[in-house]
């Protein structure tokens, strides 16, 4: 959006307040600014949206003469209200950075050396290392005589930083090819909140939005700091402690988070299933003992608390042995772990309304927990007992109608080998709360990157396609599109966005099949067998962001080709070189580094963590022969489809008939508007995903995103700031996914005969013709008439408190991590039973490791510092790598603030220096102490401040259901250095 100077000024506060600013970063230009008229010509002005975390602050970007000379928070965003945070008021110094690499290079094998290649030799290389890996490795049937038409031997990582058209482009081009190694960040950071909230109200993103916390009565922060993560958004916690709010805060660290709380509860690392457990069986209690004190028509009718499970069901409270029913050593028959069934009910499950009977979810919730006392609770967390007790009284009291309390977490409580049922603790507890579509309650997960979840929902994740859930990669088993599990209209719409001139059900075939595991630890795995050949890395430096990073620099060493996409030598682009250790000589991987453009740089959608995408523009022109993402894409495909023209063999026609007409330079909207989809029989955008048919009459690239660019415009660059809600909806700001629904499973803040169970602050009411407030979720007349329940992603609308879709467990149960300092204080089962190892090194023991360790992320840095350690006003702020510690453990050991101290586990060692701290302090657990460290893990061995990865020290081990790393908690010894 171009904006006048006087718009400008208008928005900076009558001029003095933006011009200020101005001054400050480039007091020369602001003075002749001023002076010099007319400005306008001098001064242009686009709105952007600021590229690091997923709160998605607007800023606008001021330009002279083509050059960024300042960048500042928009005003008019109801989400960042002209706030910027340290990360994105220092965005000028990404526009104007000399450190930035300019030009293709190529590394050639052995070799010690960038050389300097231009753009057209370093596509025409990329393009035939892909076209000879894809040849030479392509699979057109399986064993079983499966079609497959897949490549294994070529692997993509990235990017959470893309616009969604740059994502939704690059995942069309990597499915083409036949690739099925796919993946992004969204794995190893929040990908157990998917499977968890999947499992218990059916969609894995924040159920709420960001200034939604303002209207909540509680929040409850857990396993994150999120005034240091995102710390814009956390001015709407602010807010809502200002209207009264109580907000709580749940970690291993004191933090900024805690400081600005009411409640701190201290826990162990790896210890969330226990300390929310407790607060479910106080809720179950207190609500025995006081029904009116809680919504029980809510957990009644909208949860299957009521729901009878098969009397064979058996948990840990039965079997004492921290295991479920159907356990073979191995894995779970979870043949037990179902519903009595009723033919007489519409959904064929019996019920007790009453929620009395022993079998009822309520009942066995109620036996499952009541294991988790006040002693169990601080004898596992080493949390205090008051604090535990007085967070139980505060939370719980959302429970009563009318009142709302939130649940915010990140990649804190993901990132364990029990994430999923850390997650699913958390949903459990909403629901028994009926915190859940309400004003100020939800689940919400936090994104930490900018557009992790437009990317992961573009198909950047090897088990989804564009639009995710209900349209996933079709199986080997699943031949044709008859056989298809998933949503055939959804799939038949893309593949008709994709191939729209072959017919549907042949262009089904095209797809690849997926025949294994192709998630992130597998794929390293994978390279370090040698059997991946190619990896692309999209905006991604895993050789930071993996776990055992040692193991990822051994594996890159066996890959014949290596391309990175960035803005700067990347560690992983740079793993090659003397200064990592390696020897180059004896590295035969050929290396091309491709320069991609700042977000600054280019115009796009982005979702942020709150599902709202916004549009943002172009501000400036790459430097040098900087190119953005959505002309490297379309380049390489325009290259790749040049050097398959006229073959058929191995499935080349998914290359042939691909429809690619974007231009070149490609236009976005073109790209936007396949994502909405068409109607082919009049050629009209579409409105609505209701309106995707499976029989070849509609295209649609991503089901999700239809409805963002119609025939009205694009409305993700809606720029209105009216709340006629008056609760925060800003529904004409941007575009929410789905259908522009601001607050999900919103049919649940309203009783059976669509009367809202909070008048204060209605999302929804039903005014006898028609839903008012936000988009229901779910057009039907009030459930009492249409017997339609709110959780629509649910088989029977209800949110699940018992949860049988995951494999380790209908209800989470406390276990200790992979490498832990104490036995299980629950059971004899110590840790996940079926927690994943990639792992070929030793699990430290306490005798060795006797430290626990966990990892954070710090305000001025973002995930692995790609970006941030090249930004010298971040790096004033937070210039190295450093290892907080108690003041006991540094007493102990003989260590000061200041002194550089060496951290090792089973894994390897980093160096930082000592920051001792009140903040830490150890825990006494029966008669024991421990003692814990934690690290930031933003360091690698390039950009201007260089330091060790935490990720040296962290395992290959996964939660079983996504198979999400371990990098919050293990074991460590310190030493001086
Ligand atoms: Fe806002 Fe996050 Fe950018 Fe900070 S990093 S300005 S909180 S979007």
């Amino acid at each position: 959006m171009e904006l006048s100077r006087r718009d400008f000024l208008k928005l900076s506060g009558a001029g003095t307040g933006g011009l200020f600013l101005y001054g400050i970063l480039n007091w020369d230009k602001a003075l002749a600014a001023t002076k010099k008229l007319p400005l306008k010509k001098r001064i242009g002005e686009k709105t952007t949206v600021c590229p690091y975390c997923g709160v998605g602050c607007s800023a606008i970007i001021a330009k002279q003469d083509g050059s960024i000379v300042n960048i500042e928070g928009d005003p008019d965003s109801p989400i960042n209200e002209g706030s910027l945070c340290s990360k994105g008021a220092s965005l000028y110094q990404v526009a104007n950075n000399e450190h930035r690499l300019t030009r293709p290079q190529q590394r050639k094998p052995a070799t010690a050396e960038w050389t300097e290649t231009s753009w057209e030799t370093a596509i025409e290389a990329v393009a035939a290392k892909i076209k000879e890996t894809r040849d030479l490795s392509f699979t057109e049937t399986d064993k079983d005589g499966n079609v497959v038409n897949r490549t294994e031997a070529i692997a993509s990582v990235g990017s959470v930083f893309l616009n969604n058209e740059e994502a939704y482009l690059l995942s069309k081009m990597l499915r083409s090819l036949g690739m099925v190694y796919i993946e992004n960040e969204a794995r190893i950071c929040v990908s157990s909140a998917v499977a968890a909230n999947g499992e218990t109200v059916g969609r894995g993103p924040m159920s709420n939005h960001w200034i939604d916390l303002r209207n909540s009565d509680c929040i409850l922060i857990i396993s994150g700091n999120m005034a240091e993560s995102f710390p814009v958004a956390y001015k709407w916690v602010t807010r809502a402690r200002r209207n009264g709010a109580q907000v709580i805060h749940v970690d291993p660290r004191f933090t900024r988070t805690s400081a600005k709380t009411d409640l701190y509860a201290r826990v162990r690392p790896g210890t969330d299933i226990a300390f929310i457990g407790g607060m479910i069986r106080y809720v179950i209690d207190d609500m025995e003992a006081n029904p009116n004190n809680y919504n029980m028509e809510y957990v009644q009718h909208y949860t299957n608390a009521s729901f009878l499970v098969n009397p064979g069901f058996a948990g840990p409270a039965d079997r004492l042995d921290g295991l479920f029913s159907g356990w073979d050593g191995s894995k779970y028959d979870k043949s037990t772990w179902s519903y009595q069934a009723d033919p007489g009910q519409p959904d064929k499950i019996k019920k007790d309304p009453t929620l009395a009977d022993p079998n009822c979810v309520f009942q066995l919730l109620k036996k499952h927990f009541a294991r988790y006392t006040d002693d169990k609770v601080v004898e596992v967390t080493g949390t205090d007992r008051a604090t535990f007790q007085q967070v139980c009284r505060s939370y719980a009291a959302t429970g009563r109608t009318g009142k709302s309390g939130a649940i915010v977490f990140s990649s804190g409580a993901c990132q364990r080998s029990t994430g999923t049922q850390t997650v699913r603790s958390f949903g459990i507890l909403q629901l028994l709360l009926g915190n859940l579509g309400v004003a100020g309650g939800g689940l919400n997960g936090i994104t930490g990157a900018v557009n992790g979840l437009g990317c992961t929902l573009q198909g950047l994740v090897n088990h989804w396609l564009p639009g995710a859930g209900s349209v996933r990669p079709p199986n080997s088993s699943e031949q044709g599109l008859a056989d298809y599990g998933g949503n055939k209209a959804r799939l038949t719409s893309l593949v008709k966005a994709w191939y729209p001139n072959t017919d549907h059900n042949a262009a089904y075939t095209y797809l690849p099949k997926r025949g294994g595991d192709y998630s992130w630890q597998p794929l390293f795995k994978a390279i370090e067998d040698g059997s991946i050949k190619g990896l692309i890395c999209w905006g991604m430096n895993p050789l930071v962001s993996s776990p055992n990073s040692g193991s990822v620099h051994e594996a890159l060493k066996k890959l014949d080709w290596l391309v990175v996409i960035d803005l700067w030598e990347t560690e992983t682009a740079a793993f090659w070189k003397s200064e990592a250790g390696a020897n180059p000589a004896g590295i035969a991987t050929e290396v091309f580094f491709l320069p991609a453009a700042h977000p600054l740089e280019k115009e796009g959608s982005i979702c942020n963590s709150s599902r709202w995408n916004q549009w943002r523009y172009q501000g400036a022109t790459p430097p040098g022969e900087a190119r953005d993402d959505l002309w490297i894409v379309n380049r390489l495909m325009l290259k790749l489809k040049q050097l398959y023209t006229g073959q058929r063999e191995k499935n080349t026609a998914a290359i042939n008939d691909l429809a690619w007409d974007y231009g070149d330079p490609p236009d976005v909207h073109t790209v936007a508007r396949e994502m909405n989809g068409y109607d082919l029989t009049t050629g009209k955008l579409l409105e609505s995903p209701t309106s995707l048919k499976d029989d070849g009459a509609t295209s649609c690239g991503n089901w999700l995103w239809c409805g963002m660019y119609t025939e009205d415009g694009n409305m993700a660059a809606r720029r209105d700031t009216a709340d006629p809600s008056g609760i925060g909806l800003f529904p004409n700001w941007g575009w929410a996914w789905p259908l522009n629904r601001r607050i999900m499973y919103n049919r649940a803040s309203v009783d059976l005969n669509g009367n809202p169970w909070d008048t204060s602050r209605p999302v929804i009411l039903w005014d006898g013709n028609n839903w008012i407030g936000d988009v229901p979720d779910g057009g039907w007349v009030p459930i009492s008439s249409s017997g339609k329940y709110p959780f629509i992603m649910k088989p029977q609308g209800r949110g699940h408190i018992f949860g049988p879709g995951r494999t380790d467990g209908p209800f989470p149960e406390h276990y200790e991590p992979w490498e832990s300092p104490l036995p299980n204080p629950m059971s004899p089962q110590q840790s996940n039973p079926l927690l994943k190892s990639w792992e070929t090194m030793v699990r430290g023991t306490v005798a060795d490791y006797p430290i626990a360790a966990t990892t954070h992320r710090v305000v001025e840095h973002l995930h692995t510092g790609t970006i941030t350690r090249r930004l010298p006003w971040l790096l004033e702020l937070m210039p190295e790598m450093f290892v907080e510690m108690s003041r006991e453990l540094a007493e102990e050991r003989g260590i000061m603030s200041g002194d550089t101290i060496i951290v090792e586990t089973a894994r390897g060692s980093v160096t930082g220096k000592a920051m001792v701290t009140a903040r830490l302090k150890p825990y006494r657990v029966n008669g024991f102490t421990i003692h814990y460290i934690s690290l930031p893990w933003s360091w690698g061995f390039m950009g201007l401040s260089q330091g060790d990865s935490a990720n040296r020290l962290t395992a290959r081990i996964g939660d079983p259901n996504t198979g999400i790393c371990e990098f919050r908690a293990f074991l460590c010894n310190v030493r001086k250095g």
